[in-house]
């Protein structure tokens, strides 16, 4: 008898147990991040499969939906500019005349609001694409059917009497197209740290779209090989312009031929997920913790699928987990919990931007947010957002000490990502990120395999307690 006790104490202990299984993480995971779902672009049919499974787990694990004029069941609906790159191709003669065929995803991408074009082009490098009156990239060029290669930043050094636009592609690639030229070619510049590869991206920024101009990114090896014959290697060009602060362009003897094929939609519809579990004390109930992760990713170029498993296939799949934690242990939960999937973060936080502009409850009777975005893959646990909100930063560490002990002596302020339309709201919130995360973002090789488990599980170990225990 007592032996029998003992094992219903034991059961009843491990039920009140969070058991965060990093073996359904990772299988969700695997999930959103398989080539069925063709990077999960907001607005595709690829997004569609992915929100449909979410649902389907919320509904599995009594999720349910919120009464408010902008949903219709889970479902927030608006629309988004989308763009369908359906084939993207890019070889180059050298000077040499060395034909190269370039290798998508790796050499090369097209950016995500490309134009659609093909033909062949003479490459002339002119440095920012600025035509300022005291900076003028393309002063005395004539462009006329060529391809223009320009740095994908501002030019590092501010003039007395120019400030500079923030960076745009889409800005870059109207002036580029404004002096004539018929393609635009992005490289990074040679002295910038990060983000030298070339990414999928649908970042855009201001200005219209450009359906008539195909718009590349290359590698930097891909930029000198275009400047072979010109005696000015990319690192060179990026130095003489920068201690002259003067632009310095460069036609070079190289040929790009290309063919790209896109389809632009200007009214794209898509939809945030959102469903609630009811807190349990009959006060408390009224407020909500709202646990957010992007679910759209960049989706794909061609048939060059990026799979985003940490960015942020790792984010939803812990909103999912989150979701059966927390209903298997709804007595602990006091607050009530909206678990929010957001569409279209890759474009500029378009979900998140709707949902804080359209919240299913009212503004003070939210808590916190809690921003999930790549999440699992580095070696130990960043907490964003702490330098604004200080309680719940401590908070966090102090119960990280009872737990992996992983998170990082180090936050920030002012929201990021998601997080930002409702900190511009003054909702208190935290951001979850993995440290060193960024190692495959956005590129071909964010994969399931990349990610760490075992931070991964302790992640959302603390998310977990986070959400129980925050005030
Ligand atoms: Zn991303």
């Amino acid at each position: 008898m007592r032996y029998i006790n003992y094992i219903f104490i034991l059961l009843l202990l491990s039920k009140s147990q969070a058991q965060v299984s990093i073996q359904r993480l990772m299988n969700d995971v695997e999930i959103l991040s398989s080539p069925e779902m063709e990077g999960r672009m907001a607005g595709s049919e690829a997004y569609d499969k992915a929100a449909q499974y979410c649902v389907s787990v919320f509904q599995e694990n009594g999720v349910k939906s919120l009464q408010h004029s902008s949903l219709d069941g889970y479902r927030q609906n608006f629309n988004i500019q989308s763009n369908t790159v359906n084939k993207c191709e890019l070889k180059i003669t050298n000077s040499q005349g060395k034909f190269y065929k370039l290798k998508l995803g790796s050499d090369y991408v097209c950016r995500g609001f490309t134009g659609s074009g093909s033909g062949t082009a003479d490459v002339v490098f002119c440095g920012y694409g600025q035509a300022k009156d005291s900076y003028n990239d393309y002063r005395g060029m004539d462009l006329k059917g060529k391809a223009v290669m320009i740095f994908k930043a501002n030019p590092p050094f501010t003039l007395e009497d120019e400030i500079w636009d923030n960076f745009s592609i889409r800005r870059q690639v109207e002036t580029a197209k404004q002096h004539g030229a018929a393609a635009v070619i992005f490289v990074s510049r040679h002295n910038e740290k990060f983000q030298s590869k070339p990414i999928g991206s649908l970042m855009h920024g201001e200005g219209k779209h450009n359906a008539e101009i195909p718009q590349f990114q290359i590698d930097i090896s891909w930029a000198d090989s275009l400047l072979e014959g010109t005696r000015y290697p990319l690192e060179r060009l990026d130095n003489l312009i920068e201690d002259l602060r003067m632009p310095f362009s460069v036609f070079t003897q190289s040929k790009i031929e290309y063919d790209v094929q896109a389809h632009y939609n200007p009214q794209t519809p898509t939809y945030n997920i959102m469903g609630v579990i009811e807190g349990s004390d009959p006060e408390l109930k009224s407020e909500y913790i709202i646990v957010g992760a992007h679910l759209d990713h960049v989706g794909k170029i061609g048939d060059l699928v990026y799979p985003g498993a940490n960015d942020n296939a790792s984010g939803s799949a812990a909103v999912l987990e989150l979701a059966r934690l927390i209903s298997q242990n709804r007595d602990k939960l006091k607050r009530s919990v909206i678990f929010t999937l957001f569409t279209a973060e890759e474009q500029g936080l378009e979900g998140s931007k709707f949902m804080a502009q359209n919240l299913p409850v009212p503004k003070e009777k939210i808590a916190f947010v809690l921003n999930l975005d790549c999440i699992a893959h580095g070696d130990s646990i960043r907490v964003g957002n702490g330098k604004s909100y200080p309680h719940l930063w401590e908070k966090v560490k102090e119960i990280d000490i009872t737990k992996s002990g992983k998170v990082v002596d180090a936050t920030w302020g002012g929201g990021g990502a998601d997080l930002t339309p409702f900190h511009n709201l003054e909702i208190p919130g935290l951001y979850f990120a993995s440290q060193f995360s960024y190692t495959h973002l956005h590129l071909p090789t964010d994969t399931p395999e990349t990610l760490n488990k075992e931070l991964y599980k302790d992640m959302v170990e603390l998310i977990y307690h986070a959400i129980l225990e925050l005030e």
